[in-house]
């Protein structure tokens, strides 16, 4: 819900697909149902926050950057571990993954764990701000957002070279089921870097039981399977290092 300046604010209130789902199958039931909603939630004054960041510096070519992260805030019905921990905690494992393998990557990899995703997308926005710093350069941007499940590619905002580039590379991924690389949207932490021209890549997901928990009280750890989750990080650190030793 958003206002222009001058337009009076109403109370508003967000239905999760879960509650509508119900509050539809009720009225299949009773079509003169009426519903009773207390409303407690404010919007409290603004605080300073952070994005938080790794990273495993490129040996090669420092400056140049491969993005890869999630957004830490969530609902707070549940405790936000599709959406998106599932994204945050990807982000370390590839590092984690990367350091465990021995690799000295080309470029620098850098896990970004994103601010305020669900209410502004300052997190984003403020990274958008900040990366031009120290002459640094992003080569591509990789965010994991649609919940903890088993991947299966990911979608591209980028333009036909790229496209064509990555589906190259596409055998790689085969073996992990994961090799479908398809235009699409990317992700909204990153979508502000990547309207600048940045290639964004969005983790394709299993996501049919996505909705059964996205910004509800169901979204809760013992909904994501661990396997699944740890593929997605897999796949992530493997384009992570294609990019990184390839470049785009
Ligand atoms: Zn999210």
């Amino acid at each position: 819900m958003g206002y222009a300046d001058s337009v009076r604010k109403i109370p508003a209130a967000a239905v999760s697909t879960v509650g509508a789902d119900m509050l539809s199958r009720l009225l299949r039931v009773d079509s003169g149902l009426t519903i009773r909603l207390r409303l407690s939630a404010r919007t409290l004054p603004d605080i300073r926050s952070a994005n938080v960041l790794g990273e495993i510096r490129g040996w090669e070519k420092p400056e140049e950057i491969v993005l890869v992260g999630g957004h830490l805030d969530s609902w707070d019905k549940g405790t936000g571990a599709h959406d998106d921990a599932s994204g945050c905690v990807q982000a370390i494992e590839v590092l984690h993954l990367v350091k465990r393998l021995g690799i000295r990557p080309r470029r620098t990899i850098r896990a970004v764990m994103f601010m305020n995703e669900e209410n502004g997308m300052r997190g984003g926005l403020g990274y958008a701000q900040d990366s031009n710093r120290a002459g640094e350069t992003h080569v591509a941007l990789i965010e994991s957002d649609r919940g903890g499940f088993a991947p299966r590619g990911f979608t591209l905002d980028a333009d036909s070279l790229v496209l064509q580039k990555v589906r190259s590379w596409e055998p790689l991924f085969e073996p992990l089921n994961a090799g479908r690389f398809v235009r699409g949207y990317s992700g909204v932490d990153i979508s502000s870097m990547v309207k600048k021209g940045v290639p964004g890549f969005g983790l394709l997901v299993e996501a049919h039981r996505y909705f059964d928990y996205h910004h509800s009280a169901n979204d809760t750890i013992d909904k994501v399977n661990p396997r699944e989750l740890e593929i997605g990080a897999v796949v992530e650190a493997l384009l992570c290092l294609l990019i990184s030793e390839r470049g785009l």
